[in-house]
């Protein structure tokens, strides 16, 4: 990453017009107190070395460690489907999940779902991996130390085989219309039509979800405004149940549903939406997602 950038992004323009005018003028922008804003900085794509799939980080320290601060760490958002390669931390690391759901597996155990609002301590040298779900984006705070300027050591990346084994336990996705599942519990589309049009729930797994939903043209959350906002139009009340669950999981907002349904009435008709308010109630009560009252 280039440090470089991080302070123009956390310093911000005024600072930075003194910054340039030399060693000495930029030591005194120094300030005790920094703040970076939300959206300033750019975020910085994860290496294809040791990450699949896309995922970007948003480095958090650089100001602290102008200050000699050991804390390490970033915010780092994977995209459904991505997530890092095997991977060691020399004084471990402590995962705070902030939207999403997503996987961490120690080499060895079963993976474990997180989500939002979980904590994750990892010990150190203990060999792991964490990312997203297979259909769920997932993002975390990750802190760590550094040890003689290393906080990380990486090593295989996690395997295709090893990842859809991982994703097909456990799950948040199995919930809702679908998620491929390599593991033993049968899939969403197993479960509603697996007795009797197996074809039909096969190409939902592995075409729709297996690969339509997981390329990385657009983000899980994109994808799940275009096809509620589809839903909508075509009052399918049973398919946007599920969507406007799997859509909360995406990053998704209960605000923005409640926006894109406003902004349907108009283009698909008041019933519609009126229709799509009742059943973004009920899963926001079943998932206790209640949105803020806006203006
Ligand atoms: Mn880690």
């Amino acid at each position: 990453m280039s440090t470089h950038m991080l302070w123009r992004g956390a310093l911000g323009p005024l600072t930075l017009a003194l910054a340039v005018t030399g060693a000495d003028a930029q030591a005194q922008t120094v300030t005790d107190i920094v703040v970076t804003h939300s959206g300033m900085g750019q975020p910085q794509l994860a290496s294809r070395e040791h990450f699949t799939g896309v995922a970007r980080v948003f480095p958090m320290f650089a100001a602290a460690a102008t200050s000699g601060a050991r804390p390490s760490g970033g915010i780092v958002s994977f995209d459904a489907g991505a997530r890092t390669a095997w991977h060691t931390h020399p004084r471990g690391q402590t995962l705070i999940v902030t939207a999403g759901v997503g996987r961490v597996q120690r080499w060895g155990a079963p993976p474990e779902e997180i989500r939002q609002g979980d904590v994750v301590w990892i010990a150190p040298g203990v060999k792991h991996w964490h990312g997203a779900a297979r259909i769920t984006a997932m993002t975390h705070v990750a802190l760590s130390e550094a040890v003689d300027g290393k906080v990380v050591e990486w090593q295989e990346q996690v395997t295709d085989a090893e990842y859809a084994e991982s994703v097909g336990r456990g799950g948040a996705a199995t919930s809702t219309s679908g998620t491929v599942v390599a593991g033993a519990e049968p899939s969403a589309a197993q479960r509603l039509m697996g007795d009797i049009a197996p074809k039909l729930a096969q190409l939902t797994d592995s075409v729709l979800f297996g690969d339509v939903w997981a390329r990385s043209g657009l983000s899980a959350r994109d994808r799940s405004l275009a096809t509620v906002s589809a839903l909508i139009a075509m009052n399918r009340p049973d398919q946007l149940r599920s969507h406007l669950t799997l859509a909360l999981q995406n990053g998704v907002t209960p605000e923005e549903l409640i926006e894109v349904i406003t902004q349907l009435a108009f283009y698909t008709g008041w019933p519609n939406a009126v229709g799509a308010v009742g059943i973004a109630r009920q899963v926001f009560e079943e998932t206790r997602a209640l949105p803020r009252k806006m203006p």
